[in-house]
């Protein structure tokens, strides 16, 4: 199963390309690296990413236009963008944050320091994407190794099933309708009827058998996954 969290690193330096992507890989994100701030642009909007490293310094404009526009964009504004830069200035850094980066990162970085600042922010902005094991009641989804266990049982799961899990244990406690739950686990760039996504529910308490009680279902709202 496919990592479903893509990352892009825009930066122009082939060393650190290298060991940034090595690394995110063996976070279990999905990791695609462009060298300017114009291919940056193109692949946003072709391929939205749950989060941009950009570099400061790039051979066509700066890092920080391409952040500006990021953050006037109404459909790509809650990108989390983390800048990372040579510059370990005070004033370079409240500049970024100004224009609107979640986080600042100054290179020379150890790559363990940078999946950590990532991690934070991930499970700060969009939890689902956080690379760290989810835990609810007897389930356990690990999102590195893409699996699920129950009472250390692991289980097969459908790739439709496993990405609703993690939505769900990333947000318990909260009920979303079915078209938030389409827009959300399955996102904007797929048409799907919104009865599709009660065949999901459906497959997904079969895989959840003695735990299927935890997604609830909420007549006239949609679903949550709650303990109580
Ligand atoms: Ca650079």
């Amino acid at each position: 199963m496919a990592a479903d969290t893509t990352i892009l690193i825009v930066e122009d330096e082939p060393a650190i390309v290298e060991l940034v992507s090595f690394t995110l890989r063996a976070a279990g994100w999905n990791t695609f690296a462009v060298n300017n701030t114009a291919e940056a642009w193109e692949f946003i909007q072709r391929r939205t990413p749950q989060l941009i490293l950009l570099d400061w310094m790039l051979p066509d404009q700066s890092g920080l236009r391409l952040l500006s526009r990021i953050r006037s964009d109404r459909q790509f504004n809650e990108i989390p963008v983390i800048m990372l830069t040579a510059k370990s200035m005070e004033e370079d850094k409240i500049a970024g944050l100004d224009h609107g980066a979640d986080d600042y990162i100054t290179k020379p970085f150890s790559p363990r320091e940078l999946t950590a600042r990532m991690k934070a922010l991930l499970r700060r902005k969009s939890p689902e994407h956080a690379q760290t094991a989810l835990t609810v009641g007897s389930v356990v989804l690990d999102p590195v190794s893409c699996t699920v266990k129950i009472n250390d049982q692991k289980v097969d799961i459908g790739h439709a099933e496993y990405k609703l899990l993690k939505f769900f244990m990333a947000h318990p406690e909260r009920v979303f309708s079915r078209s938030q739950l389409l827009d959300k686990v399955w996102g904007d760039h797929v048409v799907i009827e919104e009865r599709t996504v009660d065949v999901h529910v459906l497959r997904l308490r079969k895989v959840l058998k003695s735990a299927e009680s935890l997604i609830k279902t909420v007549r006239s709202v949609g679903y949550m996954l709650s303990e109580k």
